[in-house]
């Protein structure tokens, strides 16, 4: 079938998602938009291209149906089961390189490496070595590979456990955790993601206090995370009454979007 017949074709399945199923045509070819549209009569396998479209209108993340994405400038693989990156946590990303530039740390912890890009980055753009938890098998198998396509992997010491079971003493702890309520109605794409890492609990903070508690516990000196568009308050209630004093920063589309909080002691 002709690139021009297929399109028309997969567009009328769903005409609000063109876009999408034109990135699908480009991905599956290897060609950019301007190929494409300079070349309505190249024969492709249709079969396939209507079947990764079937797949993307049901709910599969145009991620997981291609396994990669970009996060910061660099490549990443993605698998499903484990959270795909958000381009929102670039301002965690940044905040994390700052504080790096300008102190040194004994032990740094990420809580919740999924992919890995968080620890990835860092160990890269700031040659720190990093502790990294997860709970998700899936996500400590996919953060290695990544790891290993970056070159860190000696820099990271990715672990299978539970953040409250880890070992050590840690004085700068960053994360992206779980932080979406558990009621929160959210599109069929972002369901189709684990949801042990996007739902925190019923006000949604639930974890992130946990995290808060923890740092206190660790004597960490700072203590850096993502967080919902709408819990600022509370977390810079739960930050102060735990002996931290914390800045807020807003993601590129305005919302409260991460904290880097300070322990009070130091
Ligand atoms: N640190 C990973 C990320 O920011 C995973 C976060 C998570 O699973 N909640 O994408």
């Amino acid at each position: 079938m002709s690139i021009h017949q297929a399109l028309k074709q997969a567009y009328t399945k769903d005409p609000t998602h063109k876009e999408y199923i034109l990135f699908i045509l480009c991905e599956l070819l290897q060609k950019d938009k301007a190929w494409i549209f300079l070349n309505p009569d190249f024969q492709i396998d249709e079969k396939i291209f209507f079947d990764y479209v079937d797949k993307f209108l049901h709910g599969e993340p145009f991620e997981y149906l291609f396994q990669k994405t970009q996060f910061y400038g660099l490549d990443f693989f993605v698998e499903k089961g484990v959270l795909i990156p958000r381009f929102d946590s670039e301002v965690l990303l940044e905040k994390c390189l700052e504080i790096l530039e300008h102190h040194t740390f004994k032990n740094i912890l990420e809580i919740g490496f999924g992919s890995g890009i968080l620890s990835i980055c860092l160990a890269k753009l700031k040659k720190n070595h990093i502790h990294a938890c997860d709970i998700n098998k899936k996500a400590l198998e996919l953060a290695k590979k990544n790891a290993d396509f970056h070159g860190v992997s000696n820099k990271i010491d990715f672990q299978l456990c539970d953040f409250k079971n880890i070992q050590g003493n840690f004085d700068f702890i960053f994360s992206n955790p779980p932080y979406i309520k558990n009621d929160y109605p959210l599109d069929k794409w972002v369901q189709n993601e684990p949801h042990n890492a996007l739902f925190g609990g019923d006000n949604g903070w639930e974890i992130l206090h946990e995290i808060i508690l923890f740092a206190k516990n660790q004597n960490a000196k700072v203590l850096a995370c993502e967080f919902g568009y709408d819990q600022k308050t509370i977390l810079q209630k739960l930050l102060e009454e735990n002996g931290f004093k914390a800045s807020f920063y807003k993601d590129y589309s305005g919302f409260d979007r991460a904290f880097v909080a300070w322990n009070l002691k130091y």
